[in-house]
């Protein structure tokens, strides 16, 4: 008789050199049985009878990679005589359409994102049909549409709490909140939230067990936002050094976004941007790097935010690279896409690390990303979620 429950079938994956998110194993087996590995040994002798056999040994494995800044369904179908932003159709045809963004964010290794700022709901459906298994992508932890105010608006704190709570009452995780100008090609500093505003929003999400990220291109936001218990803080520049010990302090995470004005500059004639703003877009991430250096000097937790929007999709990993310029080494710099994000999620019992009982999300890159960070940028060759392949690009040899 055929037992109704059949076991799920059991995965030995055979891996060159893995990183378990914080040491190197040569030589790894990693055994997954339905979405979760169960095991994590080396050499022929660890692997299970029965298990299926993935070979991987000619790369190096990293857990799947966590990416805290996306705009997933902002999506451009690259319709010759348009632009990416101002394509106006239906809120569920964009979800549908957003599904490429999905795969090529999973191309890069990441499997799970924090999308912050979606309008219409979008990042809702999209978060809950991956959930469902109803769409291929990364797993997604989603603000809604950020909060935002006009610049020299009357400060209200009262309706700033407010729409945190209809955030987070509407299915939000995060709670968005644009606290200064700047974003595409404008790196406008001028704060827009006050401290009052931001800690009225901190305090509601918090009492509902929901974390909160501010958006700062200029240092008072930044600071206002760190003192306020933002959860997260992203972008920024010139950042004193008080407000960088009170984010050590206090365990704030730092998501600098440094890459998606380099990104900008690349795609300027997709958007049309006027010749005059590239060089503020280069001036800002030069002062980007060296704020992030010095935070990595004091010892801030720093997490990877691509900030992807439209044709950044596929380059989400690129921000590693300015890590790394910034001081990191390349184990620190895959921390920052790992168990620093993870532990911001609160789902650090589960991902960021390969490890038993951790969800089985693998990524197996060609080349030595460890000690050359760049390798990790187009070397992606599989992609594990959940126990699922969800990218195979290896090449096969002939036999
Ligand atoms: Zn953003």
């Amino acid at each position: 008789m055929i037992s109704a429950t059949a076991d799920p079938p059991m995965y030995a994956l055979r891996v060159g050199h893995l990183w378990n998110g914080t040491t190197l194993i040569d030589d790894a087996v990693v055994v997954v049985e339905g979405d979760r590995i169960v095991k994590v040994g080396a050499g022929k002798r660890d692997v299970p009878k029965g298990a299926q056999v993935v070979d991987l040994r000619r790369y190096t494995g990293l857990p799947g990679l966590i990416d805290l800044h996306t705009h997933i369904t902002y999506y451009w179908d690259r319709k010759p005589g348009t632009r990416p932003r101002g394509q106006r159709r239906r809120p569920a045809v964009t979800v549908f359409l957003a599904q490429e963004n999905a795969r090529r964010t999973l191309e890069t290794g990441v499997t799970t994102i924090r999308d912050l700022g979606s309008a219409n709901e979008m990042d809702f459906a999209m978060r809950d049909l991956v959930a469902m298994g109803a769409m291929i992508g990364p797993r997604m932890f989603v603000a809604g549409q950020g909060i935002s105010a006009r610049a020299g608006a009357t400060p209200n704190p009262d309706a700033m709490r407010q729409a945190a709570e209809d955030r987070i009452k509407a299915g939000a995780d995060w709670v968005k909140v644009y606290g200064s100008l700047g974003s595409f090609e404008s790196v406008e500093t001028t704060q827009t939230i006050t401290f009052e505003e931001m800690k009225a929003i901190v305090d509601a999400a918090h009492a509902q067990g929901h974390k909160v990220a501010i958006h700062s291109y200029g240092p008072s936001g930044v600071k206002d936002a760190v003192r306020a218990g933002a959860d997260s803080v992203e972008h920024g520049i010139d950042l004193d050094d008080e407000t960088l010990q009170e984010m050590v302090r206090r365990g704030t995470v730092w998501v600098p976004t440094i890459d998606h004005n380099r990104y900008y500059i690349d795609a300027k004639d997709e958007f049309a941007f006027r010749p005059e703003t590239i060089e503020p877009l280069r001036e800002y991430i030069q002062r980007n790097l060296d704020a992030t250096r010095r935070a990595v000097q004091a010892g801030v937790r720093i997490g990877m935010g691509s900030d992807a929007v439209y044709t950044m999709f596929g380059q989400n990993t690129r921000e590693l690279g300015w890590l790394v310029k910034a001081g990191m080494t390349p184990p620190q710099a895959l921390a920052s896409a790992t168990t620093i994000p993870a532990e911001l999620l609160g789902i650090q019992d589960r991902l960021g690390r390969i490890a038993p009982g951790y969800v089985a999300d693998l990524v197996a890159v060609e080349g030595r990303p460890l000690e050359r960070i760049e390798d990790l940028f187009d070397g992606v060759r599989w992609v594990m979620k959940d126990g699922a392949v969800v990218v195979d690009k290896r090449r096969h040899e002939q036999p």
